[in-house]
């Protein structure tokens, strides 16, 4: 629960703040952390909303959107590629697209995660910054992949923002839920650059968490997979599942396989995006 809430006057405030409270986190829109039941625990919470992290800013064939653009910004933006903007959406609430963070969605990495799996399937960068143990303020750029690879390893740092690439690769996304306000059993994320090269494939998976399926990324970049259905297959034996209420472990493996292998369908036609 939280106790006391600090307002950050700059990024090396929130991130000397986040150091020297234990049990601190970093308040973006505040959906998840004042969730009931919610996954983070926390009794110091960081808000970042006087940091300026909240515009999206065109530079060319690049976007920067900052990390404290709202779901529903994002959603309305005329920037922002329709990959981007139909993940926002998987939001169902107007309530809390207004108030959710794309910073806040993608650092919890849920296996019920609106936009991670499009995201990471977009090959975006991440814009962060740290502080060294002697106070020293860095700003750094990884890949997404690197964060959802290590995520261990970047706990702490704040995420400043995304650049993305608006034209040339494919990116798509598909959610399965019940419906738009209930939690997915999967979301999947398929991208690709139009020679089938750097393929990316992702699945968010309920109760299990994000998955990268590089098994079935190395088998179409090998022209091992070339139809829609031996991608499903491949998607299928790769995803790992769990029942829960959102789905059976089987519903789950069918869905995922179907979900990448519709987008793979898309981006075999020479995509729409
Ligand atoms: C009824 C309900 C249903 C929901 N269903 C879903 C769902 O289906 N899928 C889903 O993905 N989410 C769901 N959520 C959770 C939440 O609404 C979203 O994940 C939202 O996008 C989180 O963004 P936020 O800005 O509100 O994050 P916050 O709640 O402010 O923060 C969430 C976490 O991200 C960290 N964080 C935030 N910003 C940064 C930053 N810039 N740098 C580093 N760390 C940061 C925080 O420290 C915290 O640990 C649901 C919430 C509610 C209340």
């Amino acid at each position: 629960m939280i106790k006391k809430f600090l307002v950050a006057q700059s990024r090396e405030e929130a991130l000397n703040a986040k150091r020297s409270h234990d049990k601190s986190v970093f308040y973006a829109g505040g959906t998840e952390i004042n969730r009931l039941k919610s996954t983070v625990q926390a009794e110091v919470a960081i808000d970042l909303s006087k940091l300026g992290l909240n515009k999206i800013e065109e530079k060319g064939d690049e976007l920067i959107i900052g990390s404290m653009a709202t779901l529903q910004t994002i959603a309305t933006s005329s920037a922002v590629p329709s990959w981007l903007k139909e993940a926002a959406l998987f939001c169902g609430s107007f309530t809390r697209r207004n108030m959710a963070t794309i910073g806040g969605n993608f650092a919890l990495m849920h296996g019920r995660s609106y936009i991670g799996p499009v995201l990471l399937a977009s090959r975006a960068t991440l814009l962060i910054a740290t502080i060294s143990d002697k106070g020293k303020y860095f700003e750094d750029e990884v890949p997404v992949r690197e964060y959802h690879e290590h995520i261990a390893n970047y706990q702490g740092v704040l995420i400043l923002g995304f650049r993305i690439r608006k034209s040339g690769r494919f990116v798509g996304t598909l959610r399965f839920a019940v419906s738009s306000q209930n939690r997915a059993a999967v979301t999947v994320g398929f991208g690709a650059e139009k020679d089938s090269s750097k393929v990316r494939v992702y699945a968010a998976v309920y109760s299990v968490g994000m998955l990268r399926l590089k098994e079935t990324e190395n088998k179409i970049e090998k022209g091992e997979i070339t139809t829609e259905e031996g991608l499903a297959k491949s998607v299928a034996a790769e995803v790992t599942v769990k029942s829960d209420y959102t789905g059976s472990g089987e519903y789950k493996r069918y869905i995922a396989g179907e979900g990448v292998a519709m987008l793979y369908g898309e981006f075999l036609k020479g995509g729409r995006r």
